[in-house]
């Protein structure tokens, strides 16, 4: 709904993708609604952000857990050798049931270019707004009061990229060091031989693909 409404902003795609990590890249600016994997919803978005730094609106935790941070490193897709994630200050839901509704609204204040931070949404009301606007087939900003705040960052978090496939290490896949350009590598990304992980020399001989080719 909101896709329709708002045709400029990138991202706003089905949260399914991300969970298989099908983003498709979003350059520039962007809000999307994540699923942590574990029966919660999460919104980030970059448009109060430098390059490389990505705003994650959280009504229960805060903390990045590795499923989200494999989401926002598969939006953004960027070489840096870094992403920041900083957890800005949002409003705590009440009861366990409703982070799906405060994502929502963090989503729909974003692309209204409304700072989620100085909301304070009125959690009575948020169900049926959204019913209603599934009927109408609009979605207007959550009724909320604004509220002032002295910091909007709660935590800076750094994640760290690495690999062809610039996403964190998440310790599913072994990664091997490059001699050549120090970068680490997933063992299935770049076919990684097996002896790589088991002897010392030939770990420190591995070059990935791009050092290789740029050294013959
Ligand atoms: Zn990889
Ligand atoms: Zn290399």
């Amino acid at each position: 709904m909101l896709k329709d409404q708002f045709p400029q902003m990138k991202g706003l795609q089905d949260p399914v993708l991300g969970t298989k990590l099908h983003f498709e890249i979003a350059h520039g600016s962007f809000v999307q609604v994540l699923h942590d994997g574990s029966l919660h919803w999460v919104t980030v978005g970059n448009l109060f952000s430098r390059d490389n730094t990505v705003e994650l609106y959280d009504s229960l935790y805060s903390s990045v857990p590795m499923s989200i941070k494999m989401q926002i490193a598969s939006i953004i897709m960027t070489n840096e050798r870094s992403v920041h994630v900083t957890i800005q200050k949002f409003q705590r839901q009440q009861g366990g049931v409703d982070c799906g509704l405060f994502a929502i609204a963090a989503a729909t204040d974003l692309c209204n270019r409304r700072d989620p931070s100085t909301s304070n949404y009125k959690q009575t009301e948020m169900r049926s707004h959204l019913l209603q606007a599934v009927k109408y087939a609009v979605l207007l900003p959550f009724p909320s009061e604004s509220v002032t705040v002295k910091s909007k960052t709660v935590k800076a978090v750094q994640v760290p990229l690495w690999c062809s496939c610039r996403l964190p290490d998440n310790g599913e896949d072994k990664m091997a060091e490059c001699g050549g350009c120090d970068d680490y590598y997933h063992k299935t990304c770049a076919s990684i031989p097996r002896e790589v992980f088991q002897n010392n020399q030939k770990a420190k001989e591995w070059r990935c693909r791009d050092c290789v080719d740029t050294s013959q």
